[in-house]
């Protein structure tokens, strides 16, 4: 009997977590084809990538290999980008692979599936605001980050010449106080304070400006009020300029405007206000909202297709209270378990369930600072309210959930060791 064939398309925070297990489960069983489509070579958990941004963190360091990881775990990868889907012939199409002067590496290729997963994530969304696709840098993948990476050296290196000052002051604006915008906020100071250690000492944090500018009444709009608050104070004495209730009409090689017609100029510019699927869904055949996220029923089976499940960032799951899902990395943690059992019944002729998702609570990084937070308590759901070390201690072992769910204890526990060292061993940051 041949054995089913699951593809997951984006081996993100969601997408790796299914496909290890499904690996490990069913693959290394030969009771099904588990393979893992990626359009990147390599998996970053994407909350890192503000620290891959400022160079605290150096993404060579934790990313992971999917062709070594599947090795180990079951599964088959294909490195390719998603761009259709036969549902009648039951097969998808991933874009030829180009290398840097154009020619083609790996022509088109289409992949047979039993059952298709997606979980593509997201991609941030400038609203059509205009000059912002060209003036301004985006933090939602690796590659992204690294430029901003760059560009920010650069835009140092610049300053360290008074000759070719542009202001007096080295400022960054960044748009959207959400979680990415506040935590780069942060991680700025942060990385300004280490690069001067490091021997850029013409930057110092009094000689750094950064402007977060948000349009709702308070930064982190989409969380609770105490932590907002809190979050507000620690920005501000940190030196952070903060700018609520304005909304940015345009993006230009100087900086912003404003909507009252304010200009601020900027040296870097950062877009981070709000995110969107990725367009090319909405071209898939399945039916998907506005911003592109694909609609599925709360089994995470699309609403036209229970061959198709699609999850995280890029699915408008709802929940019994009418809202959708958040697009957090929690949420696609969850729900890729949940993925896992259904995608079981399903083989199995028995029947899904629904997902529920279950909010353990918000925390915030700070840079080396500080993390700011609330814990959910068990089944009551009331709040605790927790900051410093303890939050800081929290928000650290977010990320070893992840690694424990790909990797095992074994090899996480080895992890935390070698990251240790590694913090006696090399710069505490990324300087080339
Ligand atoms: C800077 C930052 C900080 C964050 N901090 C937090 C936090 O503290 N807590 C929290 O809960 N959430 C946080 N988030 C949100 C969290 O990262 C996302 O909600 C989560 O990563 C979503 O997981 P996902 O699996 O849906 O998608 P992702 O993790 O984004 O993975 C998507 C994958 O799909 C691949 N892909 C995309 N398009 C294609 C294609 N066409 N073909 C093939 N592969 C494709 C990508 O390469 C990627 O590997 C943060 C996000 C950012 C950017």
């Amino acid at each position: 009997m041949t054995q089913p064939r699951i593809v997951v398309v984006g081996g993100g925070a969601g997408g790796l977590e299914l496909v290890t297990r499904l690996g490990r489960k069913l693959g290394k069983r030969q009771r099904a084809d588990i393979v893992l489509v990626d359009r990147n070579p390599t998996h970053i958990w994407k909350p890192l990538l503000h620290e891959i941004a400022t160079g605290t963190l150096d993404s060579g360091l934790d990313e992971v290999s999917y062709q070594g990881h599947s090795k180990h775990n079951g599964y088959r990868f294909q490195r390719g980008t998603l761009n259709g889907i036969d549902r009648e012939a039951r097969t998808i199409t991933l874009e030829a692979i180009v290398d840097d002067d154009g020619t083609v590496v790996l022509p088109a290729r289409q992949i047979e599936y039993d059952y298709l997963v997606l979980s593509v994530g997201s991609v941030s969304n400038d609203f059509g605001t205009p000059g912002v696709a060209d003036h301004c840098h985006f933090i939602d993948s690796p590659h992204q980050a690294e430029a901003f990476r760059q560009d920010m050296l650069n835009t140092f290196l610049r300053y360290s010449d008074p000759e070719r000052r542009t202001h007096p002051k080295l400022t960054v604006g960044l748009v959207g106080a959400g979680a990415t915008g506040v935590e780069l906020a942060a991680e700025l100071f942060g990385a300004s304070r280490m690069l001067h250690s490091y021997g850029f000492t013409a930057l110092d944090s009094g000689k750094l400006e950064v402007h977060l500018i948000e349009a709702a009444p308070r930064v982190l709009p989409a969380l609770p009020e105490r932590i907002s608050r809190a979050v507000h104070g620690e920005l501000e004495r940190l030196g952070v300029k903060i700018h609520v209730d304005t909304r940015v009409t345009e993006a230009n090689e100087h900086g912003f405007i404003t909507a009252d017609g304010e200009p601020l100029e900027t040296d870097l510019s950062v877009w981070a206000a709000g995110i969107r699927a990725p367009a090319f869904l909405s071209e898939l055949g399945i039916a998907t909202e506005r911003n592109h996220q694909v609609k599925v029923n709360q089994t995470l089976t699309s609403v036209d297709d229970d061959r198709i499940f699609a999850f995280g960032d890029c699915a408008a799951c709802p929940q019994p209270d009418d809202k959708r899902v958040p697009p957090r990395a929690q949420a696609a943690h969850q729900q890729a378990t949940q993925c896992y059992h259904n995608l079981r019944a399903a083989m199995d002729g028995k029947p899904l369930k629904p997902f529920v998702f279950h909010d353990r609570g918000s925390l915030i990084s700070l840079a080396h600072f500080e993390a700011v937070g609330s814990l959910m308590r068990g089944a009551s759901a009331r709040s605790l309210f927790i900051e410093g070390r303890l939050a800081k201690l929290f928000y650290a072992s977010l990320y070893r959930m992840h690694q424990m769910a790909i990797h095992g204890l074994f090899k996480t526990a080895m992890t935390v060791v070698v990251d240790g060292l590694n913090r006696y061993l090399r710069p505490k940051m990324k300087l080339h």
